[in-house]
């Protein structure tokens, strides 16, 4: 596997967490007593706002702060960023925060994406949709990103999910 020795240890350590965290919410959830639906409400609530910060921030590190459609990274005071980690498949429906159900999108794109404005193929190149009235004076327009390669991890098993790319070709992109 080729890592870059930089971010080794980095990713190592997110996946481990990520691993981790997965083992341990599968035992939690077989420790939980449904009898009691005051209390385990709460704490899946809970659970739930963890792992979602944590999806976010480790989609967008391993993307380098980096829209994967647009290339776009603009940071301010270390916190403040341009890009999201976006859900392939929707977290409301499928309560899928795995970083492989992942990817680093800027605003604009993580909207357009949701939307189904534009896909990714089985080789990770944009699709777009055929219908969309553009006008981008400065900035390079979302038609003709259309082909071109999405911008992906460096190691292949940080690489969005082809299962969760093809559920999203099929049920959010409006060709
Ligand atoms: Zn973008």
């Amino acid at each position: 596997m080729a890592f870059f020795s930089d971010d080794e240890n980095k990713i190592e350590g997110i996946l481990q967490v990520n691993q981790s965290w997965q083992n341990y919410s599968d035992k939690e959830d077989k420790q939980i007593d449904y009898s009691n639906l005051d209390i385990n409400p709460r704490w899946s609530f809970r659970r739930t706002i963890v792992r979602n910060a944590f999806f976010r921030i480790s989609v967008v590190r391993i993307y380098e702060n980096r829209c994967a459609f647009c290339g776009l990274k603009v940071i301010k005071n270390g916190n403040q960023n341009i890009v999201d980690g976006a859900h392939i498949k929707p977290f409301s429906q499928f309560y899928d925060s795995r970083i492989h159900n992942g990817i680093s999108l800027c605003k604009n794109h993580h909207w357009a994406f949701d939307m189904g404005w534009f896909s990714v193929d089985n080789q990770y190149k944009i699709i777009i949709s055929n219908d969309l009235e553009e006008v981008s004076p400065h900035a390079k327009p979302m038609k003709d990103f259309h082909g071109e390669k999405l911008l992906l991890p460096k190691t292949e098993q940080l690489f969005p999910e082809m299962e969760a790319l093809e559920w999203h070709r099929q049920n959010i992109f409006k060709a």
